[in-house]
């Protein structure tokens, strides 16, 4: 808890620091590679250049395969949450899912937002359904193996959504622990899942707050762009209360920097100041912006099976291995 309120100090700076300032005022983006290298390796016998950076400027490192399971559950809930959208949200929650099944994990990915795009990314045509998370949350007598589905990815289950849950967003505001709903009816299956992942609509409200009260961590997809950090202060303040008052177990998993592009100054100006704001915190897995995210989404599959061998597969399947990792 005290992590989180001292974080959501300094983020409140970097909120303040980065909208509107211009290129060229902004400290140069890495490499400061020279003292960071300088720190992993106090030894002055070792040159700087031996030390591998990786993209968020910090010495590389590799993660463990994750370990094989001979058993499944209890499951860990992880929301990807961020009131911006087209930040990845939706796209992370789909490709680390995939990732995670491929590893052995039982997974179940949630849409959370009346979109649908999780489901549409998944190949499911949500607004054909009769039955979503909506019912799910709003009549007591559906029960979610009526609503679960399964995808073409082995391993990996879908709790649909579409227009229908805006409504609920309204229809939840006189229901008795209303905070609680969605938590209330994952809770029968949570034991045949290792990882459940809640695609977020783009809001804090009471949706993305029954997420929050849902979940054991936040993975905070953040776009590189100059705008990134705008936002991030008061997401971190609903995290915070959520945390205080409905859920002591959520905390942040990570902020993952996404639509990353190494060739322009401005991307890894952008990437260093997520990392001076965020430190430890940023994941050192970084999703590159790459046409084959858009194209997955028309192919209504992971990119971990649409294009197994692609940089971008690569990335989330990097991105499963840091969050498994111990
Ligand atoms: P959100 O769920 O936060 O609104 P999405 O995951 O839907 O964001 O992404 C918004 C758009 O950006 C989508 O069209 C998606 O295909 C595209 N996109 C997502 N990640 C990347 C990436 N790494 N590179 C290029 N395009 C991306
Ligand atoms: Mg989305």
């Amino acid at each position: 808890m005290s992590l989180l309120v001292s974080m959501s100090t300094n983020w409140a700076t970097a909120d303040d620091a980065v909208p509107g300032q211009p290129a060229e005022s902004l400290p140069s983006a890495r490499p400061p590679a020279q003292d960071l290298a300088a720190a992993a390796s106090p030894e002055p016998a070792v040159a700087p250049d031996e030390v591998v950076l990786d993209a968020t400027g910090r010495p590389q490192i590799e993660f463990p395969e994750p370990p094989v399971l001979d058993s499944h559950g209890p499951a860990r809930v992880i929301a990807l949450c961020n009131q911006k959208g087209g930040v990845g949200k939706t796209t992370s929650t789909i490709n680390l899912g995939a990732a995670l099944a491929e590893a052995g994990r039982r997974v179940l990915l949630i849409d959370f937002d009346p979109q649908g795009a999780l489901s549409v990314g998944l190949g499911v045509n949500p607004h054909e359904l009769d039955l979503t998370v909506y019912n799910l949350l709003m009549q007591r007598d559906v029960s979610i193996d009526e609503v679960l589905l399964k995808t073409g990815v082995p391993g990996l289950d879908l709790l649909p959504g579409n227009i229908d849950l805006s409504a609920a967003e309204v229809q939840l505001v006189s229901e008795v622990a209303r905070e609680q709903t969605l938590a209330r009816v994952i809770a029968p299956v949570l034991g045949e899942y290792d990882i459940v992942l809640i695609d977020c609509q783009p809001s804090l409200g009471l949706l993305t707050v029954n997420a929050l009260a849902a979940s054991d961590g936040v993975i905070i997809p953040l776009e590189c762009e100059y705008f990134a950090l705008r936002g991030v202060a008061l997401l971190m303040d609903t995290i915070y209360r959520v945390q205080e008052r409905i859920n002591p177990r959520l905390e942040v998993e990570g902020i993952l920097a996404t639509m990353y592009d190494a060739r322009t100054l401005h991307g890894r100006e952008v990437l260093a100041r997520v990392v001076d704001a965020f430190g430890d915190k940023v994941f050192r897995t970084v999703i590159a912006r790459t046409v084959r995210f858009p194209e997955t989404t028309v192919a209504g599959e992971p990119i971990t099976t649409y294009a197994s061998s692609s940089t971008g597969a690569a990335a989330y399947r990097q991105l499963a291995r840091e969050v498994l990792a111990p």
